[in-house]
């Protein structure tokens, strides 16, 4: 990472619904109200004309939501038109769109690849249609499979698949086939997270604290286990505590993320990290769209604005940098703090490796989690707070 480098993050915060899990900001939308928001959108964007944010080499642009794949391809068109234009966009740009099955055709893809768009991260969360029905997800595995063909068909050398475990009546047998299943079509890179029921979702009304059919902790754990052998096995490295990928496939865009690159977010809710500031825009999309339109953006973004410390810092650097498998270097830790880590956490650096849940490579000296230090991740980050 160069230090004029910057990623943008794009948020689109549309659904065709709500799945029964998410507590992402995100909800349906009709096409005017879908209008409305890119609008605002490309006036945020505009906004960074003269600004010096602009100036930098982006390396990075990610299309997150929601579903961005809802978004028309005069819409798509439209955003990248004001994007090249206000920022520059180094030649090799990682740029991500994700997308769900039932939301993509033929012409909106042709359309990304024509924008320039590289990466493909699509949500299948699992090849079993009747999981997908307990999630509230709006497709089914075949529907999944010809958007991913489509994408193939089409030129698309890079994508992501999203798959979720510990799902409700799940079991390992059945998440381990679903994983081969997926495999045999050979994504450049797989994300697999385990479900986790968040308050305020219709699965927490269902599922918290009841006695159900979610898997326990010991088959979470086993499924988990089971993910990175065989993904191993197919030729994948696990790069960071949940992401996969072929050789030379890894996420620029999340790398930023673990490796404390800077960041602009755009859109509603979008978090940013520049000049040791993180703050976000606004999350009331009523709010959003108002303030651009009334040419007063600016009082719906850098909100809930944090000043990092050298302490919050060097905590960051620990435990967002060990979520990576190549885990924290030493040398680049005394670089930006001008100490070694060591010196400001030697205790806890001893303590996590004498019960192996942390090691130190005795060349590089770089820090990182063990098998067992993976399985208790936030565990380990804690001992890095100062
Ligand atoms: S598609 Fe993704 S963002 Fe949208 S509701 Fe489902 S999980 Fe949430």
């Amino acid at each position: 990472m160069k230090k004029n480098d910057l990623s943008l993050y794009i948020h689109i915060p549309f659904c065709v619904r709500k799945c029964l899990y998410c507590d992402f900001l995100s909800g349906p939308a009709d096409a005017r109200g879908r209008d409305a928001y890119m609008q605002a959108l490309l006036l945020e964007l505009e906004s960074y004309r003269n600004h010096p944010l602009a100036k930098r080499n982006i390396t990075t642009v990610f299309i997150g939501g929601g579903t961005p794949s809802l978004l028309t391809e005069e819409q798509i068109e439209a955003l990248f038109a004001k994007l090249k234009d206000v920022f520059f966009l180094e030649e090799d740009c990682e740029i991500t769109i994700e997308m769900n099955p039932g939301t993509v055709t033929k012409q909106k893809i042709d359309c990304y690849l024509k924008v320039g768009i590289n990466r493909f991260s699509i949500g299948l969360q699992s090849p079993h249609d009747a999981l997908l029905k307990t999630l509230g997800r709006i497709h089914t595995y075949k529907q999944f499979l010809e958007t991913y063909h489509m994408l193939r068909a089409a030129g698309a050398d890079n994508i992501n698949i999203d798959l979720m475990s510990a799902l409700p009546g799940q079991t390992v047998q059945m998440y381990c086939e679903g994983l081969r299943k997926v495999l045999e079509l050979s994504p450049e890179h797989i994300s697999a997270y385990s479900l986790i029921v968040e308050e305020g979702t219709p699965f927490y009304e269902k599922y918290n604290n009841k006695c159900n059919d979610l898997p326990g902790e010991e088959e979470d754990r086993l499924m988990y286990e089971c993910t990175g052998e065989i993904l191993h096995d197919a030729g994948y490295e696990r790069y960071e505590i949940s992401n996969y990928a072929k050789e030379g496939f890894s996420s620029r865009h999340n790398s930023v993320y673990w490796e404390r690159g800077e960041y602009l977010g755009i859109g509603l809710g979008s978090a940013s990290f520049t000049d040791r500031c993180r703050y976000k825009n606004t999350s009331n999309l009523k709010e959003y769209i108002d303030a651009w339109n009334a040419g007063n953006g600016a009082s719906v973004q850098r909100m809930e604005e944090e000043r990092l410390t050298g302490e919050d810092e060097m905590e960051e650097f620990m435990f967002l940098g060990l979520r990576m498998m190549k885990g924290v270097s030493g040398e680049k830790f005394c670089e930006q703090f001008g100490v070694m880590p060591e010196e400001v956490f030697g205790s806890e650096i001893e303590k996590l490796i004498q019960q192996r849940l942390i090691q130190r490579d005795v060349e590089s000296g770089r820090i990182s989690l063990t098998k067992s230090g993976i399985d208790v991740s936030n565990y380990v980050f804690e001992h890095f707070l100062l």
